[in-house]
């Protein structure tokens, strides 16, 4: 069988060589199975590209495939799964929090017949904001998205060639890649695994970034909050026609009605005018996703490929018979 491995890296110069070598180990110990590892170069600035150059010049098992900018995590993934050639595909990060060892258990649930394996975080090493961000990400998660997609998932895991020639079919611009593994279907299976700290380095993805990510997990997945907003509207109406009909009442048995004061009313005024833009921030952010489905713009774009084939993902990938084959010739 083939294997294909998609690691997005942006900025990883110093985690290269441990994920080149740990990647190696473990996937030189699988029987009957052909590897190759495709690194998405998402605009890095370092000297990222060069060691890739230099591993792929080595083993041409590990490919490149080089975007023309820094496209994000999402887009990266996505490009990486439009080459990969395997008969199942598994992604994981750069910075080794997802541990390549986890390989192995994947396959087997891979032979067991599920088409989807996602690995699950048994514990997480990180701390501080970071963790509790993605702590309240996945709590509120859970409860708005109007499909089940289970918690403490990132993108690490395997997916069938099937299952990810459905998965390449979707358009769509802002992704949530773990909730459309999960909406894709299929038999799915979980390994579970520690996620470790990041081995070197800071995260690449800023905390806006997240938050943005974050934020199009809940619009791509849930049409809560705008239901959310028709109760609220529906609850504040109900509430002034109430205490209309209760003054109207009390003028009509000729009880005085007292006199309201200024601050009620300026609070109102506020209240109600938050609520409002409230409302029109979310519609926003619904349009705003919307005109970016309708823009057709692509996901991301190539400038180079190293061991990969253009257009059509690569079926073959050959294991190197001399450490400077024909491929070096590709790089030169
Ligand atoms: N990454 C990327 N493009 C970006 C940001 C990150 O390809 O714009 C890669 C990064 O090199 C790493 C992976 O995505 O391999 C996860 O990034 P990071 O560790 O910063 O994210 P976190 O672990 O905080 O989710
Ligand atoms: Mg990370």
């Amino acid at each position: 069988m083939k294997l294909s491995v998609v690691i997005p890296i942006y900025n990883e110069q110093e985690n290269l060589g441990e994920l080149y070598r740990r990647l190696r180990a473990v996937c030189e110990g699988l029987e009957d199975v052909s590897w190759q590892v495709i690194y998405v170069n998402d605009g890095s600035q370092d000297d990222s590209l060069e060691i890739m150059g230099d591993q792929s010049r080595e083993d041409p098992r590990f490919c490149i495939v080089d975007l023309s900018r820094n496209f994000g995590h999402q887009a990266a993934i996505s490009a990486g799964l439009a080459h990969a050639g395997g008969d199942a595909v598994i992604c994981m990060d750069g910075d080794l929090q997802d541990p390549p060892e986890v390989i192995p258990d994947m396959l087997g649930r891979w032979e067991e017949g599920d088409k989807i394996v996602r690995a699950e975080r048994r514990s997480r090493k990180e701390g501080g904001i970071r963790r509790l961000g993605f702590e309240a990400f996945h709590r509120i998660f859970d409860w708005i998205s109007d499909f089940p997609v289970p918690a403490h998932s990132g993108i690490f895991g395997l997916m069938d060639r099937q299952a990810l020639e459905e998965l390449n079919k979707f358009t769509e611009k802002n992704r949530f890649f773990p909730g459309l593994r999960s909406w894709v279907g299929f038999t799915q299976g979980v390994v579970y695994y520690d996620r470790q700290e990041r081995a070197a380095g800071m995260p690449k993805q800023s905390l806006r970034r997240l938050l943005r990510y974050a934020l199009d997990a809940i619009f791509s997945f849930s049409y809560k909050p705008l239901r959310i907003m028709t109760m609220a509207g529906v609850l504040i109406s109900t509430a002034g026609f109430l205490l209309a009909c209760i003054f109207v009442i009390k003028r009509l048995i000729g009880i005085e009605i007292a006199q309201t004061g200024f601050t009620t009313l300026v609070t109102l005024v506020l209240f109600l005018g938050g609520v409002q833009l409230i409302a029109i921030g979310l519609l926003g952010e619904y349009l705003a996703r919307i005109y970016d489905e309708v823009k057709q713009r692509p996901l991301y774009i190539i400038k180079d490929m190293h061991g990969v084939s253009a257009g059509q993902p690569e079926r073959n990938p050959e294991p190197p018979s001399s450490p400077n084959s024909d491929h070096a010739e590709d790089q030169a």
